[in-house]
């Protein structure tokens, strides 16, 4: 027996758009060339555990009955309040790799002709894709009844955010300098701030 009815199919569909968009934006990627690479070992093993928890892990309890042990009950409304989430998600997902171009990188890069991006999704939050995975991993929470599966990604995305989010910030205000500084006095990092 699987999982695979009801909103868990829903889940399942929007895993695989998830997917779809970061590698069509990784493929348009490939001639990007990059001028600083400040990824290090911990930020590797936290990519890892990332995407173990948000695309191997649901998968195999999508499609198998291994995580059965540690499942629990949540109310279809609640579920589907998951489900506008992660739509929510992958709407600003997209449209942060749209604004991001070039720009973007799996880990820290500055690209060689690196741009600061400050419109779109950007204009008013420095950290759209990254409030895109806060909402996903909730979202996944609402959705997947299970211990194990549910609250992983957001125990791990945590630690990714705040052992990165700092120091992208400054590998940007190295590059940027008074710019980047009053691209911050414009922006919230995960919230969007109001127009003054
Ligand atoms: N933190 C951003 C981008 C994530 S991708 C977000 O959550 O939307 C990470 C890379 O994006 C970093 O290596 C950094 O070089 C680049 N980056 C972050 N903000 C940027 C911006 N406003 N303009 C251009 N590049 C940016």
């Amino acid at each position: 027996m699987n999982n695979l009815h009801g909103t868990n199919l829903v889940f399942l569909i929007a895993l695989v758009i998830y997917v779809a968009i970061r590698k069509h934006f990784m493929t348009g990627l490939q001639y990007a060339e990059t001028e600083v690479d400040a990824i290090d070992q911990k930020d590797r093993l936290l990519i890892g555990a990332v995407a173990l928890t948000v695309i191997v892990l649901p998968v195999l309890y999508l499609l198998t009955p291994l995580f059965s042990f540690a499942d629990y009950e949540v109310s279809r409304n609640l579920r589907l309040v998951g489900a506008v989430v992660i739509a929510f998600s992958l709407v600003l997902f997209w449209r942060s790799h749209v604004d991001l171009g070039i720009n973007w990188s799996p880990s820290l890069e500055i690209r060689r002709d690196h741009a600061l991006i400050n419109e779109g999704v950007y204009a008013r939050m420095r950290h759209p894709m990254y409030a895109s995975i806060w909402l996903w991993c909730l979202g996944q929470g609402l959705m997947l009844p299970n211990w194990l599966i549910a609250w992983a990604p957001l125990f791990f995305f945590s630690l990714m955010y705040i052992s990165r989010v700092r120091r992208e910030e400054e590998l940007m205000r190295e590059r940027f300098g008074a710019a980047y500084d009053r691209y911050i006095e414009a922006t919230g990092r995960i919230f969007p701030k109001a127009k003054k």
